[in-house]
């Protein structure tokens, strides 16, 4: 099996039962607190999150794979790269993941025709692929299986590849004999609690996703709480810091897939040239993308905090025109991301010395 997935791009598989009950307590403690934001379809779904067989009757093991995918030509040292944007502050950050292919597609399409392999080999099977687009204990399942240990930051961790990978799973009905886990090799690091721009590794294991820039960018549908916007900087989808700081990831893997290849523009785009798409603009670029799920107003809201953060940065008066140019848009929520920009940094700025003076 393991042939065959990896002929499918996949770089491991695994496999897990379905008792996930000792992960239950751990997961309502995290509902109760409230750390999973407006994710309401968490709670909503309650424990068949961590009850496979409740989601998809008849399922006894699952199969795990995962798939890495930094684009091809990622040059060694390509942490310091991605920490190098955050000193441009009209650059655009957009998280590593999100500059290819949608996951999604590509993951489902793939586990998919490894179910069909396998049918090829032993018959039909009753099975359901999925890949972050469920009630799903990912991380869980990933752990017990054997592709990683839970890092500090939460995200699965691998001695071989780090932690720039995708999760997918297929559930099965057939008896698989599970795979073994490995130990965790955190040990005393803090690295990623430390680089989390917003605190939002709250301890140990443990995410306030509500302070999360990837949460806060893509799951979060509403207005940016105001204390957050400062902290985003320049980053206008997902956030890699905790990643970036995470000396594992210096074993992260290439993709040998194309798919992951980061498209033309969406690695090194200045905020003002993403704030002047228009919606047409936006879905025609963002075709087949991650990205195209949080939809234009997201995006705009997104780029419109950011604006503002290089805005008051920089005193740059282009910054202040773009932002200006969208103050009457039609979304109440795109115009109050756009007051607020247009507020970190005062008119009479544009007089003081080094603010060039053309406001
Ligand atoms: S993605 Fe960014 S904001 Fe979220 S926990 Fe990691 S470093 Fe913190
Ligand atoms: S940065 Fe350190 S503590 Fe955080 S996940 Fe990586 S090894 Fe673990």
């Amino acid at each position: 099996m393991q042939g065959w997935a990896r002929e499918l791009g996949f770089s491991q598989i695994g496999v897990a039962g379905v008792d996930l009950s000792s992960a239950e307590p751990g997961l309502l403690q995290w509902l109760a607190q409230g750390f999973h934001g407006e994710m309401h379809y968490m709670q909503a779904h309650g424990l068949k999150r961590a009850r496979p067989a409740e989601l998809v009757p008849g399922t006894v093991s699952v199969i795990t794979a995962r798939m890495d995918y930094l684009p091809a030509d990622t040059p060694a040292g390509w942490q310091a790269l991605e920490w190098s944007r955050l000193q441009r502050p009209q650059e655009a950050i957009v998280s590593v993941y999100a500059r290819g292919r949608d996951y999604h597609k590509v993951l489902r399409s793939r586990l998919q025709k490894l179910a069909e392999r396998i049918a090829q080999e032993i018959g039909p099977f009753g099975h359901r692929a999925f890949t972050d687009s469920a009630p799903v204990l990912e991380a869980e399942l990933a752990r017990r299986s054997g592709q990683g240990w839970r890092g500090k930051h939460t995200l699965v961790l691998s001695r071989e590849a780090g932690s720039m990978f995708f999760l997918g799973e297929i559930y099965v009905d057939l008896a698989l004999e599970p795979t073994a886990p490995v130990t965790a090799h955190c040990g005393s690091c803090s690295s990623c609690m430390d680089a989390c721009p917003t605190g939002a590794i709250v301890a140990p294991h443990r995410v306030d996703a509500r302070r999360c820039i990837s949460y806060l960018t893509i799951e979060h549908a509403g207005a940016i709480p105001e204390e957050m916007r400062p902290l985003m900087a320049n980053r206008i989808y997902g956030c890699d810091d905790c990643q970036l700081a995470c000396p594992w990831n210096k074993f992260a893997q290439p993709s040998r897939l194309p798919d992951f290849d980061a498209r033309a523009g969406l690695a090194d785009a200045q905020l003002v040239h993403f704030f002047a798409w228009d919606e047409a603009t936006f879905l025609r670029l963002t075709e087949g993308s991650p990205i195209r799920r949080i939809g234009h107003a997201r995006w705009l809201r997104n780029v419109a905090v950011a604006l503002g953060n290089a805005w008051r940065a920089t005193g740059d008066a282009t910054l202040r025109q773009a932002l200006a140019s969208r103050a009457a848009h039609p979304d109440a929520l795109v115009r109050e991301h756009v007051q607020w920009a247009l507020a970190q940094r005062s008119w009479h700025a544009c007089a003081e010395p080094g603010s060039q003076g053309i406001c």
